[in-house]
């Protein structure tokens, strides 16, 4: 038997999420309600192998569920050995809706919440893909405040949007949000990014921002932006790299559950070549074996070449498009494996 010594997160799609964002680096997939009692049947079937499971009933949404302050007790209650966390996440969805739930944020110890923007009013709508969507956030940035918890503003920037988070930038000013913040004690954030080119996102490779074009008063706000380089640097730095780009879970393990039993790791989108298998119809003691020897197609693959092959035969040596070095290794693979039709 292989040890149980490691850890292990699960974290099920039990309840799906309210919005179809365009840069969502899992991919869309429908909300579909799971069998009653999927939660401690998954447990189950994990305990013999592992000593610690971390259970979480979301991987979406957090908390969209009704009964969000009962499935905290009951993800705590399911989990062996450990306790699960609640992260700076929280539902913009439900915060606008339901009364009480900023205060079960305040209650189980959440100081910030993050909140996501692509621009102003009709492009947030647009790419979180609900009318109302971006009137719902700011109105959520208030309650969060109301109830002494921090927002943090964060933005995808593209070629399309560019322009307009610089405006997002000054209305956050407008708003004196750094100021009330700080009241509550915390302080303001407000950051870019453009993201990572998976799932729903890698359509959002034509309009990638340029590094170039990333407007210069947005600069102090973009995460790691000396160590994101244009795809054309990538491109020359790794020509002759014989290095292997493989994704790994050091330490903890960390799986996806979607509500169809498909079982993943937490590397990038649950698309079927990154699928491990199926909880349903794969015997349980082959989908650990998989998992503890990470042995499923997209990673046997990445094994098989390396990084210089993959910018040789995917880079584009003249995109000036901004990537980090993760992010364009993981759009790399991904391109190989639809390319060579891995499944
Ligand atoms: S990015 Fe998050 S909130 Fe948006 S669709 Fe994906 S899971 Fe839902």
């Amino acid at each position: 038997m292989v040890s149980k010594k490691r850890p292990l997160t699960i974290c099920v799609d039990l309840f799906g999420c309210p919005n179809r964002c365009r840069h969502c680096w899992l991919s869309h997939m429908p909300n579909r309600p799971m069998e009653e009692g999927a939660d401690a049947w998954i447990v189950d079937l994990f305990r013999p192998f592992f000593e610690e499971i971390e259970f979480y009933s979301w991987l979406r949404e957090p908390d969209y569920c009704d009964d969000y302050r009962a499935r905290w007790e009951r993800d705590k209650a399911l989990s062996v050995g450990c306790m699960p966390e609640r992260f700076e996440l929280g539902s913009f969805w439900r915060l606008v809706r339901d009364p009480s739930y900023a205060g079960f944020l305040k209650e189980v110890g959440v100081p910030v919440v993050q909140l996501t923007f692509f621009g102003l009013e009709d492009t947030t709508d647009r790419y979180i893909g609900r009318k109302g969507a971006f009137k719902e956030l700011l109105k959520a940035t208030d309650i969060l405040l109301e109830n002494g918890i921090a927002p943090r503003w964060q933005t995808f920037i593209n070629e399309e949007n560019k322009d307009e988070l610089v405006d997002l930038l000054h209305l956050s000013e407008d708003l004196q949000l750094k100021q009330r913040t700080e009241a509550v004690g915390q302080a303001f954030r407000f950051f870019v990014h453009p993201g990572t080119c998976d799932g729903e996102n890698r359509k959002l490779y034509p309009v990638r921002i340029q590094k170039s074009h990333i407007p210069e008063e947005l600069i102090p706000y973009v995460l790691d932006y000396d160590e994101t380089l244009t795809e054309q640097e990538w491109c020359a730095k790794w020509q002759d790299d014989t290095s292997h780009y493989v994704p790994h879970n050091d330490g903890r393990i960390v799986l996806y559950i979607s509500n169809t039993y498909d079982l993943f790791f937490n590397f990038t989108h649950m698309k079927p070549e990154w699928r491990i298998g199926n909880l349903k119809t794969d015997p349980i003691e082959e989908l650990v074996r998989r998992v503890k020897e990470e042995d499923i197609p997209a990673l046997n693959e990445a094994r098989s070449i390396t990084l210089g092959a993959l910018v040789r035969r995917y880079g584009d040596p003249s995109s000036e498009r901004a990537f980090e070095d993760d992010d364009y290794k993981m759009y790399l693979l991904n391109q190989h494996l639809e390319q060579k039709g891995i499944e």
